[in-house]
């Protein structure tokens, strides 16, 4: 069997290392043909050692000279800032989406055009521009298979079933690592606090998502686009094991449910090897040791976040993609110190309220509308 090529855009992140854990566990069926970075050069040159990629991107002005990145010869090597031109370029059978943030878009849609397979880990793409993206994977015939835990275990739940039967899909949510907290104590919570998530192991900045539950806001856009749902069929179901996935509801009252590990190889794994399911090396659930699923309705008087994601979701245009580009700031000036975790909501709902939303944007509207969003977040943050 042909040893399929797989590019890693953003593999110094949480999900490119558990990636590259994968891969290196299926030598006989993977080669790694790309990785890209932004800043973290230490690892990036240990990964390019360790796999000796022909492709490879970061920031530039972090790095001396190629040398010592330790690049191979005939490596092509491209800037942080060209990672789209870096998808063209090269010749690859999957690649994986798990840069953060906005950036993700554009070598997004390079992917797509290339018809290859994409296996996306990042969702803020999706909610950004999902239409365009959807609309663009179809025409160049590309195929999406997705990483993100809850989109996975929703398509694996809807795999091989007729469409017609389906009525719902309930993603659920481990609640965060506020769950259980009093609405009084978050505006004094600390970033080390918010940062301490009961489940998962993950970047900063979705870490601070989940807190919010800005990020179940963000998967029902991304669920909307990437299953072609109605926003009236997504539910949003708090499950604080995070040992259930994510669940279909069909017609008939039957509900098909996704378990496994909380461990993000597993769907890493499943995108990498589609249809084909291998040993993971993983542990699999003791059902002795479970003891209980539970589950509860989110309380969207204490993450209105999650509100304002499903307005966002059913009214569509420019402005989930407005809700995405002011979380991301707000997170950032959160992370920094600037201000406090009660700020986000505050600072991207009047973000979202100024907005003047377009319906069936083009690229150029996302575009600006990100922009603008961003300015606007800036300026009240200031
Ligand atoms: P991390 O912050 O851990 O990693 C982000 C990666 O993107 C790093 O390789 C980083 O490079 C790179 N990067 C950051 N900014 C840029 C930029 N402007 N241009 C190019 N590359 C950039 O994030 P995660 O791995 O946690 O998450 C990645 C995506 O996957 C997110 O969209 C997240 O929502 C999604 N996701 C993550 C899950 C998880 O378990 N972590 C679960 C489900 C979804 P460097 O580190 O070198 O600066």
């Amino acid at each position: 069997m042909r040893k399929r090529k797989v590019v890693i855009l953003g593999s110094t992140g949480s999900i490119g290392i558990n990636t590259l854990k994968v891969l290196d566990r299926l030598p006989q069926r993977f080669e790694v043909e790309g990785l890209t970075a932004n800043n973290n050069i230490e690892l990036l040159s240990r990964q390019i050692k360790r796999f000796k990629p022909k492709f490879v991107a970061c920031n530039k002005e972090k790095i001396v000279d190629r040398k010592g990145l330790g690049l191979p010869k005939r490596t092509r090597f491209f800037d942080v800032t060209e990672v789209s031109q870096l998808v063209e370029s090269c010749e690859a059978d999957i690649f994986v989406l798990a840069i953060s943030g906005g950036a993700a878009l554009a070598p997004f849609l390079a992917a797509a055009k290339k018809g290859a397979r994409i296996a996306p880990a990042n969702k803020e793409a999706l909610v950004m521009a999902g239409t365009i993206i959807m609309e663009t994977t179809k025409k160049y015939g590309a195929t999406i298979i997705p990483i993100d835990s809850e989109q996975s275990a929703i398509f694996q739940c809807l795999e091989g079933r007729n469409r017609s039967g389906l009525k719902k899909i309930l993603l659920t949510a481990s609640g965060g690592p506020l769950n259980r907290m009093a609405k009084s104590k978050f505006p004094r919570l600390s970033v080390q606090q918010i940062l301490k998530h009961p489940r998962w192991k993950m970047g900063k900045k979705i870490t601070v998502d989940s807190a919010t539950l800005i990020n179940k806001g963000f998967e029902v856009i991304e669920a909307k686009m990437l299953f072609g749902l109605g926003t009236e069929q997504i539910e949003v179901v708090i499950h604080p094991e995070a040992l259930i996935h994510s669940m279909t509801e069909f017609q008939d009252g039957s509900i098909l449910a996704q378990l496994g590990v909380t461990d993000m190889r597993l769907p890493i794994q499943y995108a990498l090897t589609y249809p084909d399911r291998l040993d993971s090396g993983l542990p699999v659930m003791d059902f002795g040791r479970v003891r209980q699923l539970t589950f509860e309705t989110p309380d969207e008087r204490r993450f209105p976040c999650l509100g304002l994601a499903f307005f966002c979701a059913r009214q569509g245009g420019t402005l989930p993609c407005v809700l995405n580009a002011a979380d991301e700031i707000a997170v950032n000036a959160f992370l920094q110190g600037t201000m406090d975790f009660t700020d986000i909501y505050t600072v991207v709902e009047k973000v979202v309220n100024k907005h003047r939303n377009r319906l069936n944007p083009q690229l150029k509207d996302i575009l600006a509308a990100d922009t603008w969003a961003r300015q606007a977040a800036r300026n009240l943050i200031k």
